[in-house]
């Protein structure tokens, strides 16, 4: 299907786009062809999963492809835990999906509204020290590259080109399946308490050393964290789950609602937002429960954000989240969401947060109407210095020459962009800001020249 573009934005609200137009292909073949036929007009083509990242990684100037037709299960092994699912299925329908095999994913994130290459193509992740991000879940995939061939990389075919396109930025071409080596269903038990600050910062180490699932949320303006540790049982292991009152009582009400009236009074006055996060820190309480891992890994996020994330060494989380501390104080600033730290393991995907080192993520959030410039700033130079990597879907003002530095394999994966894309039919502004837009360069292994455009 072929449709002119109406205005396209995402989901943080921090772009939008209007393409010149929009195709939903349903097969792979209609993949080249719309590959193909961009070319033809000489028009940069992009695939959009659900516009979940924040940054412009997803805008599509040119031809938007909308991959909602290619969804589901394409081949699946209850045995080997194998699973080919189209590009574009969405990660909430993975239970029903993968019900009949008995099957789930080792880890998720918060939410599961993205697609599964949008999710895999930015590195999206969950919190656990014993596993990686999504992508580390990829062991095979389909892709449509910048020429229009259709190719498979695998174990078996080109497994070089593995570490890259399993996390390629949505710069290698077009992914119309991929194959997860997913795990026996499991029960996760999920207990969520309130405990002092200082202690948790100082514990840090060892908590997310001894638990399956570590992470904990602090509410600037006061001592609390809320902590969320969640241990892996056996898929038939008793289940308690959340009743859906209390369920909606707690995420939708207390979580979303108090928030949203917190954003909302702090955006109108925000000398209310200590004292509201005063009242949210005694609302947000205890709850144990054990449920299926989906119900447990992932919430729903109804009220609008805008988040930066940088990845740092394990070690340094403590450090680096006491001088967020110390910056929201020094700055007198009024921070109405609560900054969210996360682990996880060490990978070796070329562009992975994590590449060659156990990581620690801290996230920080604002009210999509409030102004983040200054406060994202800052943290970031914070993150910086820790040798933070910023998350690729998440906001940042990086690029090429500054990443180059943070990324062992940077040059190796220009390299194969080179080879796939060799016309930058993917290209976007984001892309040309992250990636650099310099093709001799890439192509000799002299790495890329950054775009003027860096915002
Ligand atoms: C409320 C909220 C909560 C979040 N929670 C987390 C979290 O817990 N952990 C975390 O790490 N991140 C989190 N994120 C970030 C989010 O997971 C990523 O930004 C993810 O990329 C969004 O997936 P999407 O399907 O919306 O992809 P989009 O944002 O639409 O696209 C992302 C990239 O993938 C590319 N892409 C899409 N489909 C294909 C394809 N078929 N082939 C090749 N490239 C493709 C796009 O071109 C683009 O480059 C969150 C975001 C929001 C808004």
């Amino acid at each position: 299907m072929t449709a002119s573009g109406a205005t396209w934005r995402n989901w943080g609200r921090t772009e939008a786009v209007r393409p010149v137009r929009v195709e939903r292909p349903a097969t792979a073949g209609a993949v080249q062809r719309a590959v193909a036929a961009a070319a033809a007009s000489g028009l940069p083509v992009k695939p959009v999963g659900s516009g979940h990242s924040f940054t412009g990684i997803a805008v599509a100037p040119g031809v938007q492809l909308d991959l909602t037709d290619l969804s589901g299960v394409i081949d699946a092994d209850a045995a080997t835990g194998r699973v080919t699912l189209a590009a574009g299925t969405r990660l909430h329908r993975l239970p029903e999906l993968l019900g009949p095999y008995g099957l789930a994913m080792p880890n998720m994130g918060d939410i599961d509204r993205q697609t599964i290459a949008g999710a895999t193509s930015t590195g999206t992740h969950g919190t656990g020290l014993g596993f990686g991000g999504l992508a580390t879940q990829i062991v095979a995939a389909k892709l449509v590259t910048g020429t229009g061939e259709l190719l498979t990389v695998s174990d078996a075919e080109r497994p070089d080109l593995l570490p890259a396109v399993r996390l390629g930025l949505g710069a290698l071409g077009v992914l119309v399946e991929v194959t997860l080596q997913l795990v026996p269903r499991f029960v996760l038990h999920a207990v969520e308490r309130q405990e002092p600050f200082a202690l948790v910062l100082d514990e840090w180490l060892d908590r997310v050393r001894a638990h399956d699932h570590f992470e904990f949320y602090w509410f600037p303006h006061t001592d609390t964290a809320l902590t969320k540790t969640n241990t892996r049982l056996p898929g038939d292991a008793p289940r308690r789950p959340l009743g859906r009152v209390s369920r909606w009582i707690d995420d939708e009400l207390l979580a979303n609602g108090v928030y949203r009236l917190m954003c909302l009074g702090g955006h109108v006055r925000p000398g209310v937002t200590p004292p509201l996060a005063r009242l949210v820190d005694r609302f947000t309480g205890t709850r144990d429960f054990a449920d299926f891992s989906p119900n447990v890994f992932t919430t729903n996020r109804s009220v609008r954000f805008r988040e930066m994330e940088y990845a740092i060494p394990l070690a340094a989380v403590p450090d680096a989240v006491r001088d967020v501390r110390a910056l929201i104080d020094r700055k007198g600033w009024r921070v109405s969401f609560p900054i969210e730290v996360r682990a996880a393991a060490s990978d070796d995907n070329w562009l992975s947060t994590a590449y060659g080192r156990e990581t620690g993520y801290v996230a920080v959030h604002r009210y999509f109407r409030e102004d983040p410039t200054e406060y994202f700033t800052a943290v970031e130079e914070i993150m910086r210095g820790y040798g933070g990597r910023p998350h690729w879907g998440k906001m940042h003002t990086q690029t090429a020459e500054t990443l180059r530095e943070r990324y062992p394999r940077f040059d190796d994966f220009l390299r194969v962009r080179e080879e796939l894309d060799p016309e930058r039919r993917f290209a976007n502004p984001y892309l040309d800001r992250v990636l650099g837009t310099g093709r001799s360069d890439a192509a000799t292994g002299r790495g890329a020249t950054a775009s003027a455009d860096a915002g």
